[in-house]
């Protein structure tokens, strides 16, 4: 089944309003098998959102709407449709009694206006709105061997949602003209989106119009998400596996997990399982690393604790940095890096210690240091580096990805550890 989404309100088209609703709607039907075609915003206009019908039913068998359903004089859906299937609207009374009830209950007055939010096109069925005052609407046609459904859903996010799970979704999920989806997600972080790419190469003898592949770029990473559409639940965990065994082939390094996993989690069960300590001196991500590692439960068990060494006096007091590096090579170098992973290792007896020393912006960067580098400094019992990374994002958006780095860091030092330590 094909399915068109028709959201409505001029605050969309504005951008007062970010259009949740269709985000939310296009998630929900994918993952239930329905494939969305279309999605359209208009504004609070009649013919507008009469001639987007008239295209989406030129296409699609479903067509959702949400919007433009309440008692004010810029809500026009329920009018349109009614016209639009030349179904005339009556009003509904065990509705109408419902919703004074609801006033009454509230002891409020119900305005005249809202007597029209019980009328309802002849042949449509009300959609239970546990939340609010209007109903969803259903309708569904077979004329000329051609079906036409509709679902008609308030704008307001939270009584859509109600009502699309509590009366939609069942409707539709009866239904045999879906498609079986498989999802399977794998996370990646440290590279690109267009790297990655490159590093997994030409995959199209693996992908057709069963198979799918996408590129979901975040601060986090990219997620590659796979997609079966088969609906033989075995085939497609067939062909999931045989490309997830390429990509896991090409770019193995840089997946850390699967699903819905976060670096920080993943990290947290890799150094808890190996019995590890990790300890953060954090310039540029201001704790930021600690609050990631601290957001796992659990994560006493391997998290120490750390010192946000911003100033220099702190690097030098807290951490052990040495002010004549500080003077010869600046806050944010290798040497300074390397120096306050190894002080807070030495301050608090973990047995891993991470650092972040970079400029997130908007000023403090030269020719030499500009905005978007950071030093990331790794020491352990055995070993002690920095790396360099360079990132071109504004001031939040780098102390996610000096975070992210930092971490991954940690993470990559315990797998290359684990692949060369001897067999036991
Ligand atoms: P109401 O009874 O509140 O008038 P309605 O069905 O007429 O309900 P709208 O007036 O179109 O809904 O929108 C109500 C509010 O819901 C808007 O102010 C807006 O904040 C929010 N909203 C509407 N459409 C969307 C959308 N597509 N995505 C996210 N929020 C939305
Ligand atoms: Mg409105």
């Amino acid at each position: 089944m094909r399915a068109h989404l028709l959201t409505i309100g001029d605050e969309l088209l504005i951008g007062q309003t970010t259009n949740t609703n269709a985000a939310w709607l296009g998630e929900q039907l994918t993952t239930r098998g329905i494939r969305v075609a279309r999605s359209v915003t208009v504004g609070d206009d009649a013919s507008t959102i009469r001639r987007e019908l008239e295209r989406a039913y030129a296409d699609a068998t479903l067509v959702v709407t949400t919007g433009g359903l309440g008692p004010t004089h810029d809500d026009l859906t329920k009018e349109v449709v009614a016209d639009y299937f030349d179904r005339p609207l009556a009003t509904d009374d065990a509705l109408l009694a419902q919703i004074r009830s609801a006033y009454d209950r509230r002891e409020r007055d119900m305005a005249e206006k809202v007597k029209d939010l019980a009328e309802v096109p002849d042949g449509f069925d009300l959609l239970d709105n546990p939340v609010g005052t209007a109903p969803g609407l259903w309708y569904q046609e077979e004329t000329g061997g051609r079906e036409r459904l509709l679902a008609v859903l308030p704008g307001v996010p939270t009584e859509m949602k109600r009502i699309a799970e509590a009366s939609l979704f069942p409707r539709l999920e009866q239904r045999s003209d879906r498609r079986t989806v498989t999802h399977r997600t794998l996370q990646t972080t440290g590279i690109g989106e267009s790297d990655l790419q490159a590093e997994i190469g030409d995959v199209s003898d693996l992908l057709d119009d069963e198979v799918h592949l996408a590129y979901l770029p975040s601060t986090s990473g990219v997620r590659l998400r796979l997609t079966s559409y088969s609906d033989r639940s075995d085939r497609a965990a067939e062909q999931l596996d045989r490309l997830e065994e390429v990509l896991r082939e090409r770019a193995g390094q840089y997946i850390f997990g699967t699903g819905t996993d976060t670096l920080e989690a993943v990290l947290g069960d890799m150094l808890r399982s190996r019995g590890l300590t990790v300890a953060t001196a954090e310039s540029a991500t201001g704790g930021y690393i600690g609050h990631r590692l601290t957001n796992v439960p659990g994560s006493s068990d391997y998290y120490l604790g750390g010192v946000v060494a911003y100033a220099n006096s702190v690097k030098v007091g807290r951490l052990g940095v040495s002010e004549a590096t500080l003077e010869a090579d600046g806050a944010v170098s290798e040497a300074v890096a390397r120096q306050m992973a190894r002080g807070v290792r030495e301050a608090t007896g973990a047995s891993i210690g991470i650092s972040t020393t970079g400029i997130a912006g908007p000023g403090g960067g030269t020719d030499e240091k500009p905005v978007g580098t950071v030093w990331i400094g790794y020491a352990d019992d055995e070993t002690e580096h920095a790396v360099r990374q360079k990132f071109l994002q504004d001031r939040m958006m780098n102390k996610d990805l000096f975070s992210t780095a930092a971490l991954d860091v940690i993470r990559r030092q315990l797998e290359r550890k684990e692949a060369s330590a001897p067999a036991p």
